[in-house]
């Protein structure tokens, strides 16, 4: 499947409008994080290498293949995560969204190479469980994305903990994927305050299940 020149051009606004969330959500600084999304069956297109944020442009965002060159060159250099998000893209058909994040909770937990337990009504909405560590990698070849696609394949949540360094969040969507940094960050948040003053209690697992399920296929309009 390829897209036409108007599709294309509307995912460009699109990783422009999520990449500012990012911003608002306060889950990034300056350079760091992504958003990628898949464009077709067998491109995606990701946020340029090193521009800050209030400089990004719809026109700056780098349409790669699927083991991350670029295939529409517009002269900048793809995000230095390219190949972690292709190995994601390649791996998971079912993935059309990819974000990374250093947001300052949930990499907190990512340092201590700690998951998140599953102590909330709304992590198990969204992440079905606790939000899992996956291995440390060095940033720049595939070691990430094999990470991020074996860490999950043993969750529900769509949110995987890179040790020392930060979120891998997919989704069926770019905005789903979105939408799970900032849910991810949240409960890292809640879950640490809690942790202060006391021991978290952990949720049985029919009733992680029963929300999960509930919040997965009936919630929402
Ligand atoms: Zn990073």
């Amino acid at each position: 499947m390829s897209l036409s020149d108007t599709e294309i051009a509307t995912i460009r606004q699109e990783l422009v409008s999520l990449h500012r969330l990012l911003v608002e959500a306060a889950l990034v600084v300056w350079t760091a994080g992504n958003v990628s999304s898949r464009v077709g069956d067998d491109q995606f297109m990701i946020k340029p290498s090193g521009v800050p944020y209030d400089r990004l442009s719809a026109e700056d965002m780098v349409l790669c293949d699927l083991e991350g060159k670029p295939v529409d060159d517009n002269g900048l250099k793809p995000s230095s995560d390219v190949f972690a998000h292709a190995y994601v893209y390649r791996h998971r058909p079912d993935v059309r969204g990819v974000v990374h994040t250093h947001s300052t909770y949930a990499t907190a937990w990512a340092a201590r190479n700690e998951a998140i337990p599953c102590v909330l009504t709304a992590m198990a909405d969204e992440f079905g469980g606790e939000i899992p560590v996956g291995p440390f990698a060095l940033i720049g070849g595939e070691d990430i994305g094999k990470g991020i696609v074996e860490t999950l394949a043993g969750h529900r949540s769509p949110a995987v903990l890179m040790r020392n360094h930060g979120v891998f969040t997919i989704g069926d969507t770019p905005r789903n994927a979105v939408k799970a940094a900032v849910m991810c960050e949240d409960v890292a948040r809640t879950v640490h305050l809690s942790r202060q003053i006391g021991e978290p209690l952990p949720m049985k697992q029919p009733d992680i299940d029963s929300l999960y399920d509930r919040y997965q296929n009936v919630y929402g309009q």
